[in-house]
């Protein structure tokens, strides 16, 4: 935004009060508009303007979606565009000039090998949609219908796609470790750690009596996000895709979160050359509008027509808006761009861990970051000589984040990893502006046990 341009003309008292209704009159299941009580009006890149005139940075990015930040110019003239040619805004799941080009664009940035041979289903414009759509499509093309999934993981709010997620409780799921280096059930952590994983779930797949309902597939994030921003070492990946070869069952990449460049390659399952089966994918591929699909292994394609129908299939302006955030990536190598940013901001960030023992872990790919906070005095409740999680110090992190203009999410199985999901359009001077922000934040937080409690009480 040009420091230049007027501030919003909405005044804070009216913020006050869009607030307040925001609280009478919206469920009490709303989530991010609890701990950012802000009124956005106005934004552009990494920056939101509240209706109070207050600017943040934005590393929450719309949970990841906006790859090129806030109302990037491709973007918008992509929107304009086809505003400006007349073309039918709704148009179900009919072909148009709009969708061929989307489509051509979004096969340039897959795995050859899968593009190749490739189909694309269009389904409902969340993540949880095209979810949904590949537990159908894997339950179809394989007559079984059991689930492998993994312990932390977040697929969604639809019914099939919580089941996949790590709270659920399922008897078609079969709930498998996931590699967490710092809290390795196994109490080793490392490669080490990831291979004993990877054996349990050969093991468990192989033995009889080990209760597992036939699988019709395995559903993995490459990186957990929700779960605590926890990458899968590769070699552990390429396991995986052996295991499920091996016994023909379809490898699901929810790519919903890490796709588009954000981990350092366009999708995160190169970074281990594994080719999945089926890739899920939403968020950025709709270049901030809201739009999913599943691409797949042709021979997955028995489904018969009309299996997984819905109204909004077809939103032109995403398809549009989203083929315009694949060239742009890919014609700028955004994905390593954010590979070389998000290593040295690591870097920097485990050097501030050096002087504040309440960080844990600091891990992540590309720029999708975590910053895993504990309470290091808590000797009673530490396992294999780690501490507890400190989800109240966390949400006190983000508030004061907040107060310094930086808009930060939580994640983890204790909502104690402070996250970090910038647009990969990030300048290294606004990359340095987040760090000294949450740098001071986080102290903060330290000194002021009064709103830790409080902050904590509230969530
Ligand atoms: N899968 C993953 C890996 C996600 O991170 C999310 C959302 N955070 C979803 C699926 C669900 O996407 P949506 O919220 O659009 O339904």
């Amino acid at each position: 935004m040009a420091e230049t341009e007027p501030a919003s003309a909405v005044l804070p008292a009216a913020q006050e009060g869009i607030l307040r209704r925001q609280s009478l009159r919206e469920s009490a299941a709303r989530t991010y508009a609890r701990s950012l009580p802000i009124v956005p009006v106005r934004a552009r890149g990494l920056t939101i303007e509240g209706a109070d005139g207050r600017r943040y940075l934005d590393c929450l990015s719309g949970a990841g979606t906006l790859t090129l930040g806030h109302n990037h110019p491709v973007v918008l003239e992509a929107i304009k565009k086809v505003i400006d040619s007349g073309a039918p805004l709704h148009v179900l799941d009919l072909a148009t000039p709009v969708k061929d080009a989307f489509i051509t664009e979004l096969f340039a940035t897959l795995p050859r090998e899968l593009a190749d041979n490739a189909r694309v289903q269009f389904c409902g414009p969340a993540g949880t949609d095209a979810v949904e759509a590949a537990l159908k499509l894997v339950r179809t093309a394989t007559g079984r219908s059991g689930l492998l999934a993994f312990t932390g993981a977040y697929h969604g709010m639809t019914a099939g796609a919580l089941d996949a997620s790590g709270g659920a409780q399922d008897v078609r799921v079969t709930r498998l470790p996931y590699p967490y280096d710092y809290r390795c059930p196994y109490g080793v952590g490392g490669e080490r750690g990831a291979e004993l994983s990877a054996r349990w779930t050969e093991s468990l797949l192989d033995d009889p009596k080990g209760g597992v309902t036939s699988p019709a597939g395995m559903i993995l994030e490459p990186v957990q996000g929700e779960g605590g921003v926890i990458p899968a070492p590769d070699t552990w990946l390429r396991r995986m895709r052996e295991i499920t070869a091996a016994r023909s069952i379809p490898l699901i990449a929810d790519e919903v979160q890490t796709g588009v460049g954000r981990t350092g390659t366009f999708w995160a399952v190169e970074h281990s050359g594994v080719v999945p089966d089926v890739m899920v994918m939403s968020k950025a591929i709709g270049g901030s509008l809201p739009l999913a699909v599943l691409v797949y292994r042709a021979d997955l394609d028995v489904w018969p027509p009309g299996a997984h129908a819905g109204t909004f299939r077809g939103n032109q302006l995403a398809m549009a808006a989203g083929a315009a955030t694949l060239a742009y990536v890919r014609e700028h190598r955004l994905a390593e761009r954010a590979g070389v940013l998000g290593a040295r901001m690591l870097g920097q960030l485990q050097g501030l861990a050096a002087d504040h023992p309440c960080i844990g872990d600091v891990r992540g790919r590309g720029l999708m970051i975590g910053i895993e906070l504990v309470d290091p005095d808590a000797a009673e409740r530490t396992v294999a000589g780690v501490p507890p999680a400190a989800p109240a110090l966390a949400a006190a992190v983000q508030q004061e984040c907040l107060d310094r203009g930086l808009i930060v999410e939580l994640g983890g199985r204790h909502s104690s990893v402070v996250r970090l999901l910038p647009p990969l359009t990030l300048t290294d001077d606004q990359a340095a502006a987040v760090l000294d922000r949450l740098a001071d934040a986080l102290s903060a937080a330290e000194r002021s046990p009064q709103r830790r409690q409080r902050t904590g009480q509230s969530h």
